[in-house]
């Protein structure tokens, strides 16, 4: 666990979060700030701080809870999106891999 990271005192139960799924791997919690009805972070235990450092096993495990996460919410027919944000030009706030499910509303694309 990285010191100060809210993410992982997420993951460790030692900080609240609306959890919708979990496994050995990855945690799935609803957004605080959520910007569609359904607005979920996946993310590993362990603490990794970016894409850049995740290995693959690890990025296939958010995938995969994230499938199940949009499933369990009703959004995996309608549709979906999965989104991280990788450094500062693209708007990463928090410095533990997350990766953004969002749906239950028309989304519009391209994003900003
Ligand atoms: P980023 O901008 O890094 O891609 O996304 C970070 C996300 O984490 C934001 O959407 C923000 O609302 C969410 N967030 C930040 N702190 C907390 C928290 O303490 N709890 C929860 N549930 N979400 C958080
Ligand atoms: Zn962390």
């Amino acid at each position: 666990m990285a010191d100060h990271c809210i993410f992982c005192a997420i993951a460790q139960g030692k900080s609240r979060a609306d959890v919708v799924l979990e496994n050995d791997v990855v945690v799935v919690f609803r957004d605080v700030h959520p910007q569609a009805p359904v607005h979920l972070l996946a993310i590993p235990r362990e603490h990794v701080p970016t894409l850049n450092e995740a290995l693959p096993a690890t990025v296939a495990a958010l995938y995969a809870a994230a499938v199940e996460a949009a499933q369990k919410e009703g959004c995996a027919q309608r549709g979906y999106r999965t989104v991280i944000n990788v450094h500062r030009e693209a708007g990463q706030s928090v410095w533990h891999l997350h990766l953004h499910v969002l749906g239950g509303r028309p989304l519009r694309w391209p994003p900003g």
